[in-house]
């Protein structure tokens, strides 16, 4: 079943997934320096925050509307 609304939401889950793991990979590569440390794990704590509200947002409509995409 095609729904434009579980795209959508799919499609911003995709990129908040894919944000959290640029900043997870910034974050490793950062190790030991405290400052730019501490701003890349607040920066990785939002986007993985971002990222789980996508998902929930998505299981949501599919729960509500009954949808389910491929993707
Ligand atoms: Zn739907």
């Amino acid at each position: 079943m095609e729904c434009a609304t579980a795209n959508i939401l799919s499609d911003a889950y995709f990129i908040a997934t894919a944000d959290y793991f640029e900043a997870v990979d910034r974050l490793c590569r950062l190790v030991g320096s405290s400052e730019e440390f501490k701003t890349a794990r607040t920066y990785t704590n939002e986007m993985h925050a971002n990222c789980r509200t996508a998902r929930s947002a998505l299981e949501k409509h599919r729960a509500d509307h009954g949808c389910f995409t491929a993707s």
